[in-house]
């Protein structure tokens, strides 16, 4: 076992990262040796050249493990086992669980990375390391950023003190403005293949392997995607509704009901995922205030129960987005196959269980109107994410999705 196993489908990746995580481990025990005997140490430890360096980029398509990578990386640098990233050291176990003190994690459940959260992991990067070898700064999704805060970030990044590490993960290289992508070693995952994204299934989460595979392989790949189509029963039935949609819509007037389903569904998953997690984090707070069991709070306690509620509202927001832009994901899948089938291409179909809706598609529309429809979803991904009103974006996405006469 080691922190590598959950980073699936990705050896040339795993194979830099551990030639780093050496050097970086080199290098440390150079600077140790220079403390002991007093003589100071080079402005710069990661000169070029080096397999080590200060800044990260990690790179790959939603759902191919990015987050996963950087944390094996940061545990791999904190390692004090034989080989960096041994799984087994304390470290490293402190690092995956989360536990480590000079790994600081921000992972965004927002739409938006704030200027005042960047500013504090600033704070956080110019400490020394606690305990490890290195201070390590995670930041996932680094591209919600709005651009002057990106422009904040990046004076940290070009100075670093010695001993930290940034590691920014994003969709790809042009999700970040040029500058912080020019001071960063780019990494980048590729889609992992669905036969390790199954193993890992059935390893990780205990899935049935029968299950394992058809949920990798509807899922495209996408870890996240498929161990929720593993694990949770009822994904199954509202993904073969939502893509039965499309093909059984008849009028304008369907597809807005139809929207409205999948927007309300988009809801009330997302409510479920974050209503048991909000609740105790209220119940935290009102501990920590010494309101525990009281019915009211005090007019100046207020404005923290506030802050937490608003902080819950934007999460809440995030989760609805990204069950919704699943759903893209999921539309995009069935279009594909459409589309294949259309072209007498014999590439593998990502929705086995469809193929009676897939088929009725392909024979009643033509290879233009798939291509319409696919660049139709990619358009309301974008506008989902851009913040459109969900409800509006979906409802023309859904009209422009009901089948026409050719
Ligand atoms: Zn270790």
């Amino acid at each position: 076992m080691s922190v590598w196993d959950d980073v699936v489908g990705q050896e040339a990746v795993i194979s830099v990262l551990c030639g780093a995580a050496a050097a970086a481990r080199g290098l440390a025990e150079q600077r140790e040796a220079r403390a002991g005997s007093g003589v100071e140490a080079p402005p710069s430890a990661t000169g070029s050249g080096s397999a080590m360096t200060h800044a990260w980029l990690i790179t790959g398509p939603p759902g191919s493990g990015r987050s996963n990578a950087a944390l094996a990386f940061a545990a791999a640098l904190q390692c004090t086992g034989p080989v960096p990233g041994c799984g087994q050291c304390k470290p490293c176990r402190d690092v995956m669980s989360g536990a480590h003190p000079d790994v600081v994690r921000l992972a965004t459940e927002k739409l938006i990375i704030t200027l005042d959260e960047v500013k504090e992991l600033i704070g956080e990067a110019q400490r020394r390391p606690w305990t490890g070898r290195w201070r390590v700064i995670l930041v996932e999704d680094a591209d919600r950023m709005a651009e002057r805060t990106t422009n904040v970030l990046l004076k940290s990044i070009e100075e670093p003190p010695p001993q930290t590490v940034w590691l920014l993960c994003t969709p790809s290289a042009d999700d970040v403005l040029p500058t912080i992508r020019s001071r960063c070693r780019l990494i980048t995952l590729r889609i992992p293949p669905a036969g390790a994204v199954a193993d890992l299934l059935v390893r990780r989460d205990g899935a049935d392997p029968a299950l394992a595979a058809r949920a990798a392989r509807a899922s495209q790949s996408h870890i996240g995607l498929a161990r929720h189509l593993a694990t949770d029963p009822d994904a199954w039935e509202r993904r073969r509704r939502l893509l039965h949609a499309p093909v059984s819509l008849r009028s304008v007037g369907d597809a807005v009901l139809a929207a409205a389903d999948l927007v309300e569904s988009a809801e009330s998953e997302a409510q479920t995922r974050t209503a048991e997690r909000d609740a105790a984090e209220r119940a935290d707070l009102m501990r920590a205030l010494g309101l525990e069991g009281e019915g009211r709070v005090p007019p100046a306690l207020r404005a923290q129960i506030r802050a937490l509620e608003e902080d819950q509202k934007r999460r809440a927001k995030r989760a609805r987005t990204d069950v919704l832009d699943r759903a893209m994901i999921d539309l995009l899948s069935f279009y594909r196959d459409v589309l294949a089938a259309q072209m007498g291409s014999d590439v593998e179909r990502v929705n086995i269980d469809l193929a009676e809706q897939i088929d009725r598609a392909a024979a009643s529309t033509g290879p233009e109107q798939s291509l319409a429809r696919i660049a139709a979803i990619e358009e309301c991904r974008g506008r989902l994410r851009s913040n459109a009103a969900p409800l509006l974006a979906v409802e023309a996405l859904m009209i422009q999705l009901r089948p026409q006469a050719r």
